[in-house]
């Protein structure tokens, strides 16, 4: 049967990465597409899938768009991009966007295939309550999410730990005095994973595992005390669950997210993906080590945000984004990126999530953020 996909996002590494897994299997058709601003690869892509509607969030004209496919333009282009034609909807876009984008899906009785993790670090109060109204499954393709989502034989419950595998990322050797010292160049060198710049560093400083904290709380209705971290760093399991028996089911591949994207589109069957296969001899040996919470601090402030709840994770995600912004452009140093992010935080008002309190935090937050990195800039 034919699958017809949206996809959200089609130029970045998440969505590149779905029309390779389109391109592999006859059975999946693309419905629309949208990019923020690469034109030219979005109108490749145009040319060679013909979605229905193609829109450009980060511009105001597609020139040279074919006349089969219907071209929007502009940033809230982006929910034209949910076709009523679409059986699934896959978000593969990053930030705060994905948030909007993921509720007028849900609105829509959509299927969310969800690559976007701010749509649940920063809303998933609102998208968790909406998909329950909407009668909407949400599907996980972060990998460490399909991971335990495969392991529970595509269950959301049934558990008694969810264990989280996290590579550790580039410093996970690195002495707590030298974290200070490292440039983005260092940063930006993932030992196992090939993503976007963001998500990368996010690794680097663990706040990307407090992130799946927080989405697997969500994805999987789990108390905090039942999530669990590990430091593996060949990168192979991808997470376990521990049943009330004590055995644990983990779920291992070649790290590639062809893996988890695949199986987003063709749950409940498992069909030949374009990915390798699992070498373990040349893998030799899989190692599980506790996280270093103290010299990864973004792991706790990202996790404590969650108790916090209302718009504290919204805070903490966007002072996240300009802190990450401002490493890169070499404004502050590796270690300030946590300090940033908490200081923010901790001058946040709180309040209730809705989407307009979430927008507005989205903003102060980001002007509170680059007001203290400048502080930081005129002490240096
Ligand atoms: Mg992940």
């Amino acid at each position: 049967m034919k699958k017809n996909i949206a996809l959200i996002g089609s130029t970045g590494s998440v969505g590149r990465q779905v029309l390779q897994v389109v391109d592999a299997n006859a059975d999946f058709r693309i419905v629309s597409l949208t990019a923020n601003t690469n034109k030219e690869l979005l109108e490749k892509q145009i040319t060679e899938y013909k979605p229905q509607v193609a829109c450009l969030t980060g511009a105001s004209e597609l020139p040279s768009a074919p006349s089969h496919t219907k071209v929007y333009c502009g940033a809230d282009s982006i929910f034209n991009a949910v076709v009523d034609d679409a059986d699934i909807v896959f978000v593969a876009v990053t930030g705060f966007a994905g948030l909007e984008v993921v509720l007028r899906a849900i609105e829509k009785g959509k299927t969310v295939a969800l690559a976007n993790k701010e749509a649940l670090v920063v809303g998933g109060e609102l998208v968790m309550a909406a998909a329950k109204e909407n009668g909407v499954e949400i599907i996980p393709v972060d990998s460490e999410h399909s991971a335990l989502w495969q392991s529970l034989n595509f269950a959301k419950s049934g558990y008694k730990k969810l264990i989280l595998t996290a590579s550790g990322g580039p410093f996970r050797n690195a002495k707590m005095c030298e974290m200070g010292n490292f440039s983005p160049e260092d940063a930006l060198k993932h030992p196992n994973w090939r993503m976007g710049d963001k998500i990368t560093i996010d690794c680097a400083t663990m706040l990307n595992k407090g992130f799946e904290v927080i989405e697997a709380h969500y994805l999987f209705n789990a108390p905090l005390n039942s999530i669990e971290v590990l430091v593996h760093p060949q990168s192979i399991v991808h997470s376990m669950v521990q049943f009330a028996d004590n055995s644990v089911i983990a779920e291992m591949s070649a790290p590639s997210m062809l893996q988890p994207i695949q199986m987003a589109l063709t749950y409940p069957e498992k069909l030949v993906a374009p990915m390798p296969e699992l070498d373990l001899i040349s893998v030799g040996k899989l190692e599980f080590y506790p996280l270093d919470r103290e010299k990864f601090p973004c792991f706790d402030i990202a996790v404590n945000s969650l108790k916090a709840g209302g718009n504290i994770p919204c805070a903490m995600n966007a002072a996240s984004e300009i802190a990450v912004r401002a490493f890169l452009d070499r404004k502050i140093s590796f270690t300030d990126i946590p300090v940033v992010i908490k200081k923010v935080v901790e001058n946040t008002e709180w309040q209730a999530a809705t989407l307009r309190s979430l927008k507005q935090t989205d903003n102060t937050s980001r002007i509170a953020a680059k007001n203290y990195i400048e502080e930081i800039g005129n002490n240096t």
